[in-house]
């Protein structure tokens, strides 16, 4: 069976790099389907992000063209993550697997290929990661790098220098349906819902047109996202300190004791230094166990599945539960 594939691309105020790489994705569709990879249902879906320009005219221009080529609109501008969301969602009851990637031609698109191949193998997700960043300013790499170590160290799963270029399949899909947050960081959303996966390894290039959405101050709020949607660490490092802090201070209330009972101090100075200390460590102690309420509240706001059953040895029907009581 050849599986239906959408290709699932976001694109907000895009019209000078949209007209060169729509005949480039299409082309890619094309030659997957007459290799025989991917059946002739498959579809092309341009997500326009409530776009200000000509983006939503071109891509309703190019669906009236070919009927490869679909779109939705979101009804504002929502952002790069929640665009490529909408796209996943609407795609997943009517295909078999979906690879999301940006519109400015950055991925190579060449990578499909093999992303298909491992799906055949029997990968429900795989990763596109970027082979080096030698395309890369040394401040954009040396950034880069280390937010995905950062993201490590938290304790969140992210794929070492994997973005959004990814293939998933619809049974994935189904199951991150059940994922209800509204702080969605994909990259590391999609490791938890757990599958088999796999990587494929792709060059970067530069954008072929237009200009990067994606400023530091943006980066920066996707990568402060990416780690507070998905780790309660930081809290954890809260708590850790105050009572690091709390022992120091035990340590400076014996010391100013000391200090008063060898004659040293200046009358009030103690007491005023005990209290200080004491009372420092004791509001960072009580800070950091609230915060790890908060922390387990914002856990549980969050509703995701508590599992999810990826293999059956054989299909339970309710029949064979007759509870005859
Ligand atoms: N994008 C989007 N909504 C936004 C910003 C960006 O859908 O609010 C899309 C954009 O059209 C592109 C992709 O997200 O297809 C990645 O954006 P960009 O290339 O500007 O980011 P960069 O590659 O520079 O990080
Ligand atoms: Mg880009």
């Amino acid at each position: 069976m050849r599986p239906i594939l959408y290709i699932v691309i976001p694109c907000y105020n895009e019209e000078k790099v949209l007209p060169v790489t729509a005949p480039m994705f299409m082309d890619k569709l094309t030659a997957l389907c007459t290799d025989g990879k991917i059946s002739d249902e498959s579809r092309i879906m341009f997500v326009d992000d409530g776009s200000k320009d000509g983006t939503w005219d071109i891509i309703t221009e190019l669906s009236k063209q070919d009927e490869h080529f679909i779109g939705i609109r979101q009804s504002r501008n929502r952002g790069h993550q929640n665009a490529v969301l909408a796209g996943l969602m609407e795609a997943k009851s009517v295909c078999d697997i979906t690879i999301s990637i940006d519109c400015d031609g950055q991925d190579d698109i060449d990578a499909m290929d093999k992303m298909v191949e491992e799906y055949q193998n029997g990968c429900e997700i795989v990763y596109g990661v970027r082979h080096n960043r030698d395309s890369d300013t040394f401040f954009k790499r040396f950034s880069a790098e280390s937010y995905y170590r950062l993201l490590k160290l938290m304790g969140v799963e992210a794929v070492f220098n994997h973005a959004d270029y990814r293939l998933v399949s619809s049974r994935v899909l189904n199951e991150f349906s059940n994922f209800s947050e509204v702080n969605i960081f994909l990259r590391g959303l999609f490791p938890l819902v757990g599958f088999k996966s796999t990587s494929v390894y792709y060059e970067r290039h530069e954008r072929l047109a237009g200009e990067s959405h994606y400023p530091l101050i943006k980066m920066l709020a996707l990568a402060f996202e990416g780690i507070t949607s998905l780790s309660v660490k930081p809290i954890h490092l809260i708590t850790g300190m105050g009572c690091f802090i709390a022992f120091l201070s035990f340590v400076g209330v014996i010391w100013s004791v000391v200090v008063s009972f060898m004659g040293q101090a200046v009358v009030g100075w103690s007491s005023m230094t005990c209290i200080i200390c004491f009372i420092g460590g004791i509001q960072l102690i009580c800070l950091g166990i609230l915060g790890e309420y908060i922390g387990k509240i914002y856990m549980e706001v969050k509703r995701r599945p508590r599992y999810i059953i990826s293999e059956r040895t054989e299909e339970l029907t309710s029949d064979q539960f007759n509870h005859s009581d």
